[in-house]
């Protein structure tokens, strides 16, 4: 099986459709300002992620960053409520993208570059084809056009990783005081780690990279609709 990061258009490529949105995921954890590393935010977005039965506010409002006492409050109340194989940083959203959107979309639109959608009738394709690891959360969008085809944000859960020759010495290293992870630049050349590509899964993302990866039999089912506005960057495994 070949694997392909989902990539938006170069700013020279003309596009075939004009759908733009507006939207934020119903839950984040913020951003949160370390001792040692100052103030930092990942960007992993789990819409399957419901933390409807967790009543703190602070998940909804959209202020500054954290204190560390206040970011580990958080992280400790949400946890039980995210599956144990995610993980659960600074800057995590959650739930549906909640906001407006206008024009029309295509099959797939990666936009910004790390989200990727998808239209109602790739979902259903995908699934009637049988493909695996597809989570498809709809988002909650108001449209003035009443006949705007329901759109699904792609999750892309990090179980795969960037192979360690690729990463190189791009590192920062994990920080203890605040629990930060190792984190990397994403190198322009850049391939999977082979032990850890999940097996029979046709959409994961890339542990410590903001990377949807989609299996070649997942482009071709979706290229069955037509034309998308994205670019497929081929990821080797090695
Ligand atoms: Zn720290």
């Amino acid at each position: 099986m070949r694997y392909f990061s989902v990539e938006s258009l170069k700013g020279d490529e003309a596009g075939h459709w004009t759908g733009s949105y507006r939207a934020r995921h119903r839950w984040h954890i913020s951003g949160v300002e370390c001792p040692r590393f100052g103030v930092w935010a990942g960007m992993d977005a789990f819409p399957s992620v419901d933390l409807s039965e967790v009543a703190e506010p602070a998940l909804s409002e959209w202020k500054g960053p954290m204190s560390l006492p206040e970011y580990k409050r958080l992280t400790a109340l949400v946890r039980p409520f995210v599956p144990p194989e995610l993980p659960l940083y600074a800057g995590c959203t959650f739930g549906p993208m909640v906001g407006t959107a206008q024009g029309k979309f295509g099959p797939v639109t990666c936009w910004p570059s790390w989200e990727v959608v998808l239209r109602e009738d790739a979902v259903e394709l995908l699934k009637v084809e049988g493909l695996k690891g597809v989570i498809a959360v709809r988002m909650e969008l108001k449209s003035r056009r009443s006949t705007m085809p329901a759109l699904y944000e792609l999750e892309a859960r990090p179980l795969a990783k960037l192979h360690p020759d690729c990463i190189g010495e791009f590192k920062t290293p994990a920080c203890d005081i605040c629990g930060r992870p190792e984190s990397f630049d994403l190198p322009p050349k850049r391939w999977l780690l082979r032990s850890t590509v999940p097996e029979g899964l046709d959409v994961f993302g890339v542990e410590g990279a903001c990377l949807h990866v989609v299996s070649e039999r997942f482009i071709e089912t979706v290229q069955r609709l037509g034309p998308s506005d994205v670019r497929y960057q081929e990821l080797p495994v090695g």
